[in-house]
């Protein structure tokens, strides 16, 4: 209708402005690139969103921007936001033009490899290896080069490719990386080289690229000026959100690209760098002015919009003991009497009943599930919780846990999409041609070989004789291979052919074939939403979709759900009500990284992250009674927790403690609150 279009740059402040200004008008031609460095929820991501938008309005072709972010999730929001601006300024019903190059470094990669592998000796066809395969190709180079043997203390095939992800993505000879980061693997040294020279040659064989080859290789494409030059010239604008946590890698690909720095904007926060265990370089942020033959433009925000002041204090007081100096304290004008809470519960199952409470008894007050959420160090911590949710038939969502992808029937799945599209993997192929009973690793390996010899998959197929058990299934799958291989296969006809083949195997090998069923409907679900089998492949393997809660079943869209998520996965979010669980010492800091001071104060930062979530409400829940998980094989067992070391007892005055009894010395759990049943009106329902 005829709504006046707000101007949605009135709701800017100067140097927000400042920002989603430089460089779109006149002296377009003579700015270099702009950096805004900017504490938590100052606006520097809903900035960018409003940049994206201005540039779009004085007509920067949508095509002709990328858009990093750091997760596929935010580039589809990062999409959203700027869209909705669109409409605002051009008073707009109707769709706003969407922003095709917008997504991840890897997937984005990953499309740009794609695009030129001809080019640079790549085969179009390739696939990508998830962690977990590229762990087990790692674990066959080392057992086909003899380090494997029982008596050998020769690291194991995870500790190897955290080694060679290392040294890829922090550009640094292996030596250093060794020292630094793995000591008691430095002995291994020249073995580990000859090791990673077969790692990448099976790599190439096999056409399968992994995580950091997606980087690597388009690094190494930019090396080539030529090639530096016309991606360059492809974009005319590059953004990225979250900068502080991109490695070297990503660093040189953008000064390749734009060498003078024109057209491209990075924002982040030095505060929040929380990825440097992925070799991710808070160097990148702080360096960014001078690396570019143009000056940078530095902007700086200090105002804070998501949280009331006294979440703002606590939040500034723990990352101001930092000793590595942040450039900023954050102010905001929203007031509030209400302190963060810091919880003392029993112990873990107290921890879960009094969140439970918690979330319920806001939804009470209007607050709606969506905005809560519970955040925790590590995937494993909220296992508990999850179980006290799903007894109260609480629905969740949980980022950046265990996938459903890495479930062994899904995998099946993929596997054969996979190996259709790229006949030399042969990580999918083992794993599907053993899927036959009858067929073990030597005909798999038979028939491997064959395909790989002959170039001609289809054919390959056709000559191989299976073992007379395997005869009917063979006959099966081969149909099911062909079709697949059918260049003129419609996107998502491929799953359902595979989910077609695979239906019996589920039910001759799972017991409970009907819960993991469920998986494979929510597969199919979402597989319409990929654009091609190419596309899901990748995107599904880069950033797979958050695991919901398997009990509750995924919730609907226009369901009201509570979000669970790891601080890692939280990162750039934003929540009414935030939860934090098991702040005490051994989960943050946790006990993995306790030690290395680098690694203590990156700590430090994550509960910066975690606490500048909340908008008005933060508890930090302390269980004086937690499990820990032993490294050193002595089991599991309980410990008494005492407060994170980040919130020292001179802090205590920013919070307000629970429960109200406790007087610094530890106090009971909390009274549970009695539950309450309306047994009656069940009875008279159940008749209704
Ligand atoms: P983080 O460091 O956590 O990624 P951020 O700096 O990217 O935070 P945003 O997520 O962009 O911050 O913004 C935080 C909140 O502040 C959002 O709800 C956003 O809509 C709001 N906000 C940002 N700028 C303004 C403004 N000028 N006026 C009102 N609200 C604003
Ligand atoms: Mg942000």
């Amino acid at each position: 209708p005829d709504t006046p279009a707000h101007d949605p740059w009135a709701d800017l402040n100067p140097r927000q402005r400042e920002a989603v200004e430089y460089g779109t008008g006149a002296d377009a031609e003579r700015c270099g690139p702009l950096l805004v460095i900017a504490g938590a929820g100052s606006g520097k991501t809903s900035t960018l969103a409003h940049r994206v938008a201005n540039l779009v309005l004085k007509g920067a072709d949508p095509h002709r921007i990328l858009l990093l972010t750091f997760s596929r999730r935010a580039a589809i929001e990062m999409e959203r936001r700027a869209g909705r601006v669109m409409q605002a300024v051009l008073g707009l019903g109707g769709q706003p033009p969407s922003l095709p190059w917008a997504g991840t470094f890897h997937a984005i990669g990953a499309r740009l490899l794609r695009d030129y592998a001809t080019r640079i000796g790549l085969s179009e066809a390739f696939t990508i290896h998830d962690r977990g395969d590229a762990e087990d190709l790692m674990g066959f180079a080392r057992h086909e080069l003899g380090f494997s043997g029982t008596k050998s203390r020769f690291p194991l095939k995870g500790t190897c490719l955290a080694i060679y992800s290392r040294a890829v993505n922090s550009q640094a000879p292996l030596h250093g990386v060794l020292a630094r980061h793995f000591p008691w693997c430095a002995q291994w040294e020249e073995q580990l080289k000859t090791l990673f020279g077969s790692y990448v040659q099976a790599k190439q064989d096999q056409h399968v690229l992994d995580y950091d080859d997606l980087l690597l290789y388009w690094a190494e494409m930019t090396r080539e000026p030529a090639i530096a030059a016309e991606l360059g010239a492809t974009f005319d604008h590059v953004l990225v959100d979250e900068y502080q946590d991109t490695n070297r890698l990503q660093a040189q690909i953008l000064l390749a690209m734009k060498p003078d720095g024109r057209g491209l904007t990075v924002v982040g926060d030095d505060a929040q760098s929380i990825y440097s265990f992925r070799a991710a370089t808070v160097r990148n942020i702080l360096d960014f002015p001078s690396q570019f033959s143009r000056p940078a433009h530095v902007v700086t925000l200090d105002r804070n919009y998501r949280s009331t002041q006294p979440i703002l204090d606590a939040s500034n007081a723990v990352i101001a003991e930092a000793p590595e100096r942040h450039a900023k304290q954050l102010w905001t004008d929203r007031a509030s009497a209400q302190r963060p809470q810091l919880v003392y519960v029993s112990d873990e199952p107290g921890q879960a009943r009094w969140v439970a409470d918690q979330i319920l008894a806001r939804r009470e007050t209007g607050v709606r599930l969506m905005s809560q959420a519970v955040l925790f160090r590590s995937a494993s911590h909220s296992a508990g919780l999850e179980l006290e949710l799903t007894r109260r038939n609480i629905p969740f969502v949980k980022f950046g846990g265990l996938k459903f992808l890495e479930a062994a029937h899904v995998k099946d799945v993929l596997a054969l999409l996979r190996w259709a599209a790229n006949p030399l993997g042969r990580l999918s192929g083992f794993r599907v041609a053993q899927l036959m009973p009858g067929i073990g690793p030597a005909n798999a390996a038979r028939l491997l070989d064959a395909m790989a010899e002959s170039g001609q998959a289809v054919q390959a197929l056709a000559g191989f004789s299976p073992p007379a058990a395997a005869a009917e299934d063979w006959k099966v799958f081969a149909d099911t291979f062909v079709a697949l291989s059918d260049p003129g296969l419609a996107w998502p006809a491929h799953l359902d052919l595979a989910l077609r083949w695979y239906g019996p195997h589920l039910q001759r090998l799972y017991d409970d074939a009907v819960v993991r069923q469920a998986d494979l409907d929510q597969l199919a679900r979402i597989a319409g939403t990929y654009g091609s089998r190419e596309q899901f492949l990748t995107e599904l393997t880069l950033d797979p979709p958050d695991a919901t809660s398997a009990q509750s079943g995924q919730p609907l869209l226009d369901e009201d759900y509570l979000i669970l998520s790891t601080i890692h996965s939280a990162k750039g979010q934003e929540w009414k009500a935030v939860y934090v669980l098991n702040v005490v010492d051994g989960c943050i800091p946790s006990d993995m990284s306790t030690g290395d001071a680098d690694e203590i104060e990156e700590e430090r930062r994550l509960l910066y992250v975690a606490m500048t979530r909340a908008k008005e409400d933060l508890q930090l829940v302390v269980p004086q009674r937690f499990y820990v998980h032993q490294q050193s094989g002595m089991g599991d067992r309980h410990v008494y927790g005492t407060r994170s070391r980040f919130i020292p007892e001179r802090m205590l005055p920013l919070f307000e403690i629970l429960p109200k009894a406790r007087q610094g010395a530890p106090a009971a759990a909390p009274a549970q609150p009695a539950v309450r049943v309306d047994i009656a009106s069940r009875m008279r329902n159940a008749w209704r």
